[in-house]
């Protein structure tokens, strides 16, 4: 077999436990949310393991994942979560995709090419996010020009939320404001929309946070893959991802020796390990000088000096068994990205779609079913 430096494994029975989570705990149903390479999860490997729990919809950001997904095979119908160039329209409404509608230009658009084929697209609002979507006093106007077009139909309704993990003020009321601006919308006569429209909101942290009583769908991203970004969450969640690296060498350097670029003194007689992961695999280059550490034989041992793009240098003086060869953990479950992610002054979620493709993904735990090496 081929040896791999890094590689990140990938817990598919982690991703079911948290799938069920957000499913019970908030008791809608699930849009997996798996733009962007599915959080670097791996966008085709992971959409099929998701598409066995037979959700209603897929969240991607753009027609170019659309793609991949459709061209993969994949079934599941795929939403498509932001607002939508002139030139990408003729694609959406050539398959079986669904657009939110943002503008009046793209109701517009769209109720044109659906006239060669029926179109159902979801009625985007802001409530707040300010990312697109009709604003409270623009929608009755949006639902005017959607009845000029008999082949456009709503399916939906969504919102975003800009600041469930940071401010619960403002999200209470962004709740109440999504209820009320919904209820409204389908108390309009005429209104053209399917029998049971999908009402949606909630992110990772709408859905734990709190709740919507019109909507009967969630859009959890980092949460499926194990992340809360509300910290009292996370022990009812299994991280997917652990990263993980080799020790490639060992050696003991002295008292004033530097280590790594720039010359971290060392204080004291230390020995290092070096590891055989960098910045160039996306372990964050600004982890340097943070005090952060990375798990060998379950041990922390601290990072010294500046990631490099392609080895960093541990601390190993008080683990003597450690062995060239030995497998080390960047983060996973013993390591959450949340707590590097604020050590480095970053979030989560750029973490895990930073991850380079050097980085093999390798997948374990599938469903039995999924895997004839097993049977
Ligand atoms: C990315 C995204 C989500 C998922 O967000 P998480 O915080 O990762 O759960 C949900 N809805 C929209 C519109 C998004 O762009």
């Amino acid at each position: 077999m081929q040896q791999t430096r890094t590689w990140a494994e990938i817990d598919l029975s982690a991703l079911r436990h948290n799938l069920s989570h957000a499913h019970n705990h908030s008791g809608k149903a699930v849009m997996g949310v798996i733009k962007a390479d599915a959080y670097g999860h791996g966008l085709i490997r992971f959409a099929r393991a998701l598409e066995k729990e037979n959700l209603p919809f897929f969240g991607v950001a753009h027609t170019q994942e659309a793609r991949r997904l459709t061209e993969a095979g994949l079934n599941t119908q795929i939403y498509l979560l932001s607002a939508t160039l002139p030139d990408e329209r003729a694609e959406i409404a050539a398959n079986p995709w669904t657009p939110c509608l943002c503008t009046l230009d793209e109701i517009a658009h769209f109720g044109r090419l659906s006239q060669e084929k029926p179109l159902t697209a979801h009625l985007a609002i802001d409530t707040g996010m300010g990312r697109g979507g009709f604003l409270p006093n623009q929608i009755a106007e949006a639902l005017q020009a959607l009845k000029k077009h008999p082949q456009l139909t709503l399916g939906g309704i969504g919102s975003h939320l800009p600041a469930a993990d940071e401010d619960p003020e403002f999200t209470k009321e962004q709740f109440l404001l999504f209820d009320r601006l919904v209820r409204d919308i389908l108390a309009t006569p005429d209104l053209k929309i399917v029998e049971n429209p999908w009402i949606h909101l909630a992110n990772s942290a709408g859905l734990l946070g709190y709740c919507s009583e019109t909507s009967n769908l969630i859009r959890p991203g980092l949460l499926l893959y194990g992340l809360s970004p509300i910290p009292e969450f996370q022990k009812y969640l299994r991280p997917v991802m652990t990263l993980k690296t080799r020790v490639s060498l060992i050696n003991t350097l002295p008292a004033g020796h530097g280590v790594s670029y720039g010359r971290t003194i060392l204080q004291k007689e230390t020995r290092i390990a070096i590891l055989g992961i960098g910045y160039g695999d996306g372990y964050p280059r600004a982890l340097s000088d943070t005090g952060t550490h990375v798990l060998i034989r379950d041990t922390p041992c601290p990072l010294l000096g500046r990631v490099t793009m392609d080895q960093i240098i541990v601390d190993i003086t008080h683990l003597p068994e450690c062995e060239t060869g030995d497998h080390a953990i960047l983060f996973g479950q013993e390591l959450l990205i949340t707590d590097l992610a604020t050590r480095a002054k970053t979030i989560a979620w750029e973490i895990l779609t930073q991850l380079t493709p050097r980085v093999e993904r390798h997948y374990i735990n599938e469903r039995a079913a999924d895997s004839p090496t097993e049977r």
